[in-house]
């Protein structure tokens, strides 16, 4: 099994599109990078999921909401009533668009009262333009508008380049105290005794590429969101309709399998998931194939997929 705090991998909660089937959830994904977890929108059944596919709820501190239509928030109040039932202390936040505070804020007053242990921060997002919501050591975080028929966002999650190696050769050669080694790798210059100045570029060398995945949720193709997720390892577009159903794809702002892999063609994603699936296809094959014909990296995702974004050299 692998460490969870090196890995970039996404678990899928739910893949079905706004009515119910019998085999699939709405919308949840949940992405680890490096052990911190990120909760992308929270459909029906999002608690129920994640005991089965063993995430913790402790682990989520953070979730984010494409847009307020049902078949991805309905989870929430679940989900919440479960950490307040668990005692849980630690902030929760979204990013959500504002709204979704008065829609939860009801729920948990009529519950409890306003009386939960832990605070839930509410982060407002921009439906305007590309903007940088969460950034830590390790990982940054953007929301970037789609085309829905509410405003509707997307979310980039880009691993922060790794720190690179010290060059033992260089080491030896320059004679880099232990004290030293640290602030060389995070960019340093390197001043000798004798007042030579070593380029960090001379001293290090680069490991991994940083990984990244994109989150693309309901929109209809619309070339406005390529350059925010452009060269994306790992590239999730709704697919809710093959191409038999494109004008109802337009009419209700949605995407087909051949539009979904002509945005990830156009973005240069390294693999592209599809789902959000209409509950009109009892089998996503003619989806798949479609979008396969023109980008053949393509998943049709389920309950329970886990994907990893491996580790490249530089
Ligand atoms: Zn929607």
């Amino acid at each position: 099994m692998s460490d969870e705090t090196m890995s970039f991998q996404l678990t899928i909660l739910g893949t079905s599109s706004a009515l119910p089937t019998s085999n699939r959830y709405p919308t949840a994904q949940v992405l680890n990078v490096l052990g911190r977890f990120f909760l992308i929108d929270c459909g029906e059944g999002t608690q129920t999921q994640m005991r089965k596919f063993k995430i913790g709820f402790s682990k989520i501190d953070h979730i984010f909401i494409t847009h307020l239509h049902g078949d991805h928030i309905f989870g929430l109040i679940g989900l919440i009533s479960t950490m307040v039932l668990l005692g849980r202390e630690k902030d929760l936040h979204i990013y959500s668009h504002s709204e979704l505070q008065k829609f939860i804020s009801a729920q948990l007053n009529f519950l409890y009262a306003d009386k939960i242990p832990m605070k839930i921060v509410f982060h407002p997002l921009n439906f305007k333009r590309e903007q940088l919501i969460y950034e830590d050591a390790k990982v940054s975080i953007y929301s970037f508008p789609l085309s829905h028929r509410i405003p509707t966002c997307g979310f980039r999650f880009d691993e922060k380049p790794p720190l690179p190696n010290l060059l033992a050769k260089k080491i030896e050669e320059y004679q880099i105290p232990i004290c030293e080694r640290q602030r060389i790798k995070e960019g340093g210059d390197f001043l000798t005794s004798n007042g030579q100045l070593i380029p960090h570029s001379q001293l290090t060398v680069k490991k991994f590429k940083a990984r990244s995945f994109a989150f693309c949720s309901d929109t209809r193709f619309d070339e406005s969101y390529i350059e925010s997720i452009k060269n994306v390892d790992l590239l999730y577009h709704e697919a809710t309709f093959a191409e038999d159903n494109r004008k109802l794809a337009n009419t209700t702002f949605h995407s087909t399998g051949k539009e979904a892999a002509e945005v990830a063609l156009k973005a240069q994603a390294g693999q592209l998931l599809i789902g959000h699936f209409s509950a009109r296809y009892k089998d996503h094959a003619p989806i798949l194939e479609e979008a396969r014909a023109i980008f053949p990296n393509t998943k049709a995702i389920s309950e329970g997929d886990v994907i990893q974004v491996e580790k490249k050299n530089v």
